[in-house]
């Protein structure tokens, strides 16, 4: 069997997929390009994605389908980042086999790449269900927020002069369901793609069911988990931006290249890290890189993934040494 240089769980940002069906055609194929250039490297890759702008375009679609026709029911947000997960697993898996196909490096000998529907348990009692946090799909006006608050029962939060949104709890993921035939995959040497959009919330209940429940994990900590459950080297958190900074896009703004979790814990008690965007990654990578020794977590730029991962930039998260 092939012998790695390491592996290493890539988490892609919202600049990977783009927006739209059209952008994300397009996205992919750069995506594609720098996964497998890790690959040619020698770095065994495992892939995880965001799914904002898809779950809020399934989650639309669906809901016009069932105010069309009552004999619809209105989807579940569960089932909606489902649907996600296999769209975006469609496109990224065909960009990189193409790619793979392509490359002199790569195409003798190309790794099989399939997506895995991932659900990801959730507790209960996690105190984000009391605060529902996270917004999630399109703005809606007054009208609309109260319909969809009576008719469907959801939470709708007011933004200034934007209008409404849905708002819904973002709690930890605890455990990866369908961790085992992950990894089994991966030690067979196969690329996965999993955990998209930070996996399909679910809960536990009486004789094992499982049940989807209306709330969005993080992909960034989802990805974490992924990466300690894979015993994984690197934990790589692509998004659009080359280094996490200091007093960020302010005059005194400072660029780092290496952060450790007395730092993280310290600049965070500080607000340097915005919640919702820089804040889950450099605590997700804290967690990674404090669960194991020898570990280490970068927050890069897309492009500069292969630079990054050989320590030419990002900001690298080390362990206390
Ligand atoms: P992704 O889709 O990759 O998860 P996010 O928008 O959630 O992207 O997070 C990346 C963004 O975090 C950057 O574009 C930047 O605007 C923002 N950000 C907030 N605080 C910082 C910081 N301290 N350093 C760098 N970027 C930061
Ligand atoms: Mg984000």
């Amino acid at each position: 069997m092939k012998t790695w240089k390491g592996r290493v769980v890539v988490a892609l940002g919202g600049n990977a997929l783009g927006d739209t069906l059209p952008e994300q055609m397009d996205a992919v194929k750069l995506t594609a390009k720098t996964i497998v250039d890790l690959i040619a490297e020698g770095w065994q890759v495992i892939v995880s994605h965001g799914n904002g702008p898809q779950v809020g375009l399934i989650n639309n679609a669906m809901a016009a389908l069932s105010r069309e026709n009552p004999r619809h029911p209105n989807t579940p947000l569960s089932v909606c980042v489902a649907m996600s997960q296999a769209y975006i697993g469609y496109d990224l898996q065909n960009a990189i086999r193409e790619e793979l196909n392509r490359r002199e490096e790569t195409k003798a000998n190309p790794v099989s790449v399939a997506t895995v529907i991932t659900q990801v348990e959730v507790d209960p009692y996690d105190e984000a269900f009391l605060s529902s946090d996270k917004p999630i799909g399109h703005y809606m006006t007054r009208e609309q927020a109260a319909f969809a608050a009576q008719q469907y029962g959801y939470q709708m939060r007011e933004y200034g002069d934007k209008g409404w949104r849905r708002v819904v709890p973002s709690p930890r993921p605890q455990r990866i369901v369908e961790v085992d035939t992950i990894r089994t995959l991966a030690d067979a040497g196969q690329m996965v793609i999993a955990c998209g959009g930070g996996g399909i919330p679910v809960v536990r209940q009486k004789e094992g069911h499982l049940q989807g429940t209306a709330a969005v994990i993080d992909k960034d900590f989802c990805a974490a988990l992924l990466a300690e459950e894979l015993q994984a080297d690197a934990l790589l958190i692509l998004t659009n931006v080359e280094k996490v900074a200091l007093n960020y896009g302010k005059p005194e703004q400072k660029w780092l290249d290496q952060l450790d979790p007395n730092q993280i814990r310290s600049y965070a008690g500080q607000g340097q890290f915005a919640a919702g965007s820089m804040l889950p990654k450099v605590l997700a990578a804290m967690e990674f890189v404090e669960d194991g020794e020898d570990r280490v977590a970068i927050i890069t730029q897309l492009e500069k993934a292969s630079d990054a991962l050989n320590g030419r930039t990002g900001t690298r998260i080390v362990g206390h040494s």
